[in-house]
């Protein structure tokens, strides 16, 4: 009820912000932890902090997270937390027994300047670190940046804590995962397979926030990028980054380590970006396309032939993380569909010209923002100035669906009131056909709902 009140005059705030379209930064962090197998993450701060980050990544996933949190206390958010962490450090590998410990700070131990280099160097001095045992970190102020950066920070910590170079170059391709479903990261695995090319993926949650039911509990589901092949990303040949937000920093921070070059570029999400992704799997892979995945592209060109119809000059708002957005965008433009409104939390000088880009001028009416302000209050304040035919975003835009009678299809982080995102993929050319099949239900089940009964219709 109380969105009823939201007003369509649009004023130029500063420092407030109303329904962040973003969350915290550990959060983010913890997901890219949980993306290496056999990895606890640990939250460096207060247990509050900790049982958020893991209850959304829960929610979301349907999958229980375990993470170990430096509690702090009073003393320790006065005098800092190295003894907190210290004594973390060592009762995780005595009970826990993980390969890995993936610590991440907090709004309260960056504060405060706990040094988790030092931290660590200490932990590892004292013989609290067993021997073929990793401790792994990177910083997340949560006051700065988003869920994105949290991720984008951890998987460089992945990178800092384990690849070596040997001197000696593999045939593999580092695939450096932004930030998507289990299910996305299984389906770019498969897609790589059929290409013919060898690749190391990191992280890969799959198999891990997606675990089959075995009739036993895995503390460690069997998934996630293996410490042998995190080692080696130094060997490869080549890395693509998919999605300049979540990955870009990866992969510098390798090519100046190992020397491994680069290739960053969109998640393929839609007709285009898969196209690119393809592209650059059969260049830098040195393979051809093979006929599966030209037919899985004609697949996909051909639904969307056939639907043309009730597509074209749909009004759209879009919400969510700049990685997802912008091949999303491009493909909603490429359907002759109009993404009007695009708001994301997580910041970025970047954002709004790869947005102009990829709608390359045909939809010269889109509103963009990002940052702070950029949040769901000023997309519902631009909705109510002219309303949209379609939403898409994480599940807080249900709120702005029922209070405008939208249709809205979820995407994105976080959904925490439906199934289904972890376990079918958005990626690709097969997840372009679900993108389509997910909004045209959207479509019709309001046509189906509203028509009135001398145009309801079985055949759409
Ligand atoms: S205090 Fe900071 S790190 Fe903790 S939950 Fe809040 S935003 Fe996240």
């Amino acid at each position: 009820m109380l969105l009823r009140h939201t007003t369509k005059d649009v004023k130029e705030r500063k420092a407030l912000t109303i329904n962040p379209a973003k969350t915290c930064q550990p959060i983010g962090a913890m997901y890219a932890a949980l993306g290496i197998h056999g990895c606890l993450p640990h939250s460096h701060g207060s247990q509050g902090c900790c049982s958020y980050h893991r209850s959304t990544l829960s929610r979301h996933y349907k999958e229980p997270v375990m993470a170990g949190t430096s509690s702090f206390t009073e003393g320790s958010s006065v005098f800092g937390g190295q003894a907190n962490l210290l004594q973390s450090i060592n009762n995780i590998f005595e009970v826990y027994e993980p390969d890995i410990i993936a610590v991440h700070t907090t709004c309260l131990s960056e504060t405060i300047g706990d040094d988790l280099v030092q931290i660590i160097e200490k932990a590892r001095d004292d013989g609290k670190i067993p021997f073929g045992k990793y401790v792994i970190h990177c910083n997340t102020p949560s006051y700065v940046g988003s869920h994105v950066t949290g991720y984008a920070n951890m998987v460089k910590g992945i990178v800092k804590g384990f690849a070596e170079s040997s001197g000696e170059k593999s045939k593999k391709l580092n695939i450096i995962a932004g930030w998507v479903e289990p299910s996305d990261m299984r389906e770019i695995k498969r897609i790589c397979k059929m290409m013919g090319v060898e690749v190391i993926m990191f992280p890969d949650t799959s198999d891990v926030m997606d675990a089959p039911q075995i009739g036993t509990h895995e503390f460690y589901p069997r998934g996630g990028a293996t410490i042998t092949d995190l080692i080696s990303v130094g060997n490869s040949k080549h890395s693509l980054a998919l999605g300049e937000w979540a990955t870009k920093d990866a992969a510098v921070e390798l090519d100046n380590r190992c020397k491994v070059n680069f290739s960053v570029g969109e998640l393929p999400i839609g007709l285009k970006a898969t196209d690119r992704f393809i592209q650059a799997l059969a260049k830098y892979g040195e393979v051809k396309v093979p006929t599966e995945v030209n037919d899985e592209r004609g697949r996909l060109l051909d639904v969307i032939t056939d639907m043309h119809q009730y597509l074209h000059g749909k009004r759209v708002a879009l919400w969510g993380d700049p990685d997802h957005l912008i091949p999303m965008a491009e493909f909603l433009a490429d359907l002759d569909m109009k993404p009007v409104y695009i708001v994301s939390g997580s910041n970025g000088k970047e954002f709004k010209a790869k947005i102009e880009k990829a709608l390359d001028g045909r939809v010269p009416e889109a509103k963009i923002k990002n940052g702070a302000q950029a949040d769901m209050f000023l997309m519902h304040q631009w909705i109510k100035e002219e309303p949209v035919d379609l939403l898409i975003g994480n599940t807080y835009g249900k709120y702005i669906a029922r209070d405008e009678n939208t249709p809205f299809v979820r995407m994105g982080f976080p959904i925490l009131d439906r199934i289904g995102h972890s376990y079918f993929p958005v990626v690709g050319y097969m997840g372009g056909i679900r993108l389509l099949e997910k909004i045209l239900n959207a479509f019709m089940d309001k046509q189906d709902a509203e028509s009135p009964e001398e145009s309801f219709e079985l055949v759409m």
